[in-house]
């Protein structure tokens, strides 16, 4: 029996865990949820998974969660930062999912990484904004980290074994890899005339083609700064160069991603366009459990098709790879600076493509003395979100 703790409960991949959860029952068992302010949401999911700690982030929600949860349950109600980071730490605790969206995941899916738990990482954006520091911290407590994003779900799965027990140290050319190829959609503004692109509205950025996920993550995926995210999260992941990493517009989202060898070969992972198959993976590595998806039926697929990224289409995607080159100090103000920009944008307040304007001019702007602690990134991530929030203002 497993005990897990959920980080970012309420939200999507919360809610995909918890059903691949559901389907397992005999080996999973909810230890706490987390979630920062949906109570409502919270406390439908208590009442079904029955953990033994509900965590709220936000303090009057845990208050209301407290009032709300029915006594004979016996579910401890808890909030603030530090008893945070003793739940995901606690000696109970064997796996943690981090599903927070944002930088706002960074400090307890960092905290559950130092105390050496099974770490199931759906929050990309820790890895972009600390990647060195948390690959460090995941070696010297000797976490097991494994990616729950499809694509580098997908790219875990083709690797060798070898390479699979060496994230965050992969030797890709050992082991023969020539590239690892991320596969993306172009997302629901792929085929848009350019043009009609700065007047597009929250709604139509949010409606993905193929996949259904929180609201941050949707804009990401229309602006491809989710592409951008990624390519520095495989960076990471898999020790990768910036030769080795191609992105590949692949419109169907059927292959997950691919890794090409020395001898021709490209092993491909596919599947249907659903997150409860990688976080099954992720639970169960190196065993197999059901997840409730349907299996891929190639008749209905009929063809796939592929298709090289336009940087002039998705400028946020040709920044995030400068960015990657650049290095650390670079991916943290771009991560930054698009939470705020993207922010602006779900609230009404600047167009789509102003997003890529305000991730630029941060980007070009912000810059690091040094940036060796958590405390240093912190402070950094603190300063771009200024500079993009002021940037904000001028737009609008
Ligand atoms: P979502 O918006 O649906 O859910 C976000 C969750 O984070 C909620 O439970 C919310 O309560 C919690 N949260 C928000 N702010 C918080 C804060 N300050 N402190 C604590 N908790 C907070 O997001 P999602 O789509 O589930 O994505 C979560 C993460 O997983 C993101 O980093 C995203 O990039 C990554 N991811 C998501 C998908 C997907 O299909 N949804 C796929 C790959 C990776
Ligand atoms: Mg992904």
């Amino acid at each position: 029996m497993q005990n897990m703790v959920i980080l970012g409960a309420t939200g999507s991949i919360g809610a995909s865990t918890l059903n691949v959860v559901k389907c397992n029952h005999e080996q999973y068992r909810v230890f706490a949820l987390v979630a920062n302010t949906n109570v409502a949401k919270m406390l439908e999911i208590c009442v079904e998974h029955r953990p033994v700690v509900a965590h709220m982030v936000d303090a009057q929600a845990a208050i209301e969660l407290k009032q709300l949860l029915p006594a004979e349950l016996a579910i401890e109600v808890t909030t603030g930062e530090d008893e945070l980071l003793s739940l995901v730490s606690c000696s109970e605790v064997d796996t943690v999912m981090a599903a927070i969206v944002g930088a706002a995941g960074l400090p307890s899916t960092l905290a559950a990484v130092k105390a050496g738990k099974r770490v199931l990482l759906a929050n990309k954006e820790s890895l972009v904004m600390s990647g060195q520091l948390f690959i460090e911290a995941m070696q010297s407590s000797g976490a097991t980290v494994l990616p729950v994003d499809s694509e580098h779900n997908a790219i875990f799965q083709c690797l060798s074994e070898r390479n699979q027990l060496e994230i965050g140290r992969c030797d890709l050319v050992g082991a023969g890899v020539s590239h690892i190829l991320l596969t993306g959609s172009g997302g629901p503004f792929l085929n848009s005339e350019l043009s009609t692109l700065s007047s597009m509205t929250p709604a139509q950025a949010c409606k993905h083609p193929n996949w259904s996920m929180g609201q941050k993550i949707s804009v990401d995926s229309a602006s491809m700064m989710n592409k951008g995210l990624e390519y520095i999260e495989a960076r990471w992941l898999f020790n990768a160069s910036a030769e080795q990493l191609k992105v590949v517009i692949h419109p169907q989202s059927v292959i997950h991603s691919m890794v090409q060898y020395r001898d021709g070969s490209v092993i491909a992972q596919l599947g249907n366009p659903d997150m409860r198959t990688p976080i099954a993976h992720c639970m169960s590595f190196p065993q197999r459990i059901q997840s409730g998806v349907e299996p891929l039926d190639f008749f209905k697929v009929g063809q796939l098709s592929f298709l090289e990224p336009d940087f002039n289409r998705f400028p946020c995607l040709a920044l995030a790879i400068e960015a990657c080159k650049q290095g650390q100090e670079a991916t943290t103000v771009l991560n930054a600076a698009n939470e705020i920009s993207v922010q602006a944008f779900l609230d009404g307040q600047i167009r789509f493509t102003d997003i890529a304007i305000i991730n630029e001019q941060s980007f070009k702007h912000v810059t690091a003395q040094s940036l060796t602690t958590i405390d240093d990134i912190m402070a950094l991530d603190s300063q771009a979100r200024q500079y993009a929030l002021e940037a904000v203002r001028k737009l609008k």
